[in-house]
């Protein structure tokens, strides 16, 4: 447990080996009640590491219970921080905190060249999209359309195509609903955030590519929808593929 001041735990049931809190049902009481005043209430102290990754969140009644809140309304604050990737809700067994802070990101990142991480695109996200068919659900397709949108309206704008096609990827990592897999392409974009790629990205994202990839993505939700596994396997082999062939272009001029 750490004792610095800020949010402190809830009671909680067993988590992991670590010392419990006390059972005292504190968070701040200084923010507004709502889903988003619980919300950024619990990203606080998952952020600050009160809650670390792999711990269980108080059941929802308890949480209800320290913000003088519903539950429906902690519910709806639990599934904001479920879209962020900061829990994962499983059925029966509880709210686990999935984000980490981080520590090796930025040296990994470091070391990583552009090459090497298509190369890790390449080996998980075919099977991603497997996945992503067996266990997405209606709200996931929809995250998906949202990037889809998000990504044919930015035109030239590099900076913006790289932000929606991280979100429309991330979308399909998230549909696999596979706390590991949607951890690991999190890192993976962390990577892509990354100066080795931000310095080759302005040679490789002229107008013209950007406009293919929007066509892969395109047709990538189209199979999605239709529910076409072969076809969606084949057009992000292909998609990520176009990328790696335009990356080494980029780097013989
Ligand atoms: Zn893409």
């Amino acid at each position: 447990m750490r004792t610095k001041s800020g949010p402190r735990r809830l009671a909680a049931g067993p988590t992991t080996g670590k010392p419990q809190a006390p059972t005292a049902v504190v968070l701040s009481l200084t923010s507004s009640r709502g889903f988003a005043g619980i919300a950024a209430e619990l990203r606080r102290a998952i952020t600050d590491a009160v809650y670390e990754y792999g711990d269980k969140l108080p059941p929802e009644r308890e949480i209800a219970r320290s913000f003088g809140a519903s539950r429906t309304t902690v519910r709806k604050a639990l599934r904001q921080l479920e879209e962020r990737n900061l829990v994962k809700r499983k059925v029966g067994s509880g709210t686990f905190v999935v984000h980490d802070g981080g520590r090796d990101e930025r040296e990994i990142a470091d070391i990583t060249s552009p090459h090497e991480l298509m190369d890790v695109r390449i080996a998980v996200e075919p099977h991603i999209v497997r996945l992503a068919l067996l266990h997405g659900t209606a709200r996931d397709i929809e995250a998906m359309a949202d990037a889809l949108r998000g990504l044919e309206q930015v035109g030239a704008d590099r900076e913006q195509f790289t932000r929606w096609d991280e979100r429309f990827h991330m979308a399909l990592a998230n549909a696999t609903h596979n706390p590991l897999m949607v951890w690991i392409y999190r890192r993976i974009n962390d990577v892509r955030n990354h100066t080795q790629w931000s310095k080759v990205k302005d040679k490789v994202l002229t107008p013209s590519r950007i406009a293919d990839y929007n066509a892969g993505h395109r047709a990538l939700f189209e199979a999605m929808q239709a529910r076409d596994a072969e076809t969606a396997v084949d057009i992000i082999n292909a998609h990520l593929a176009e990328a790696r062939r335009d990356l080494l272009g980029a780097r013989s001029k």
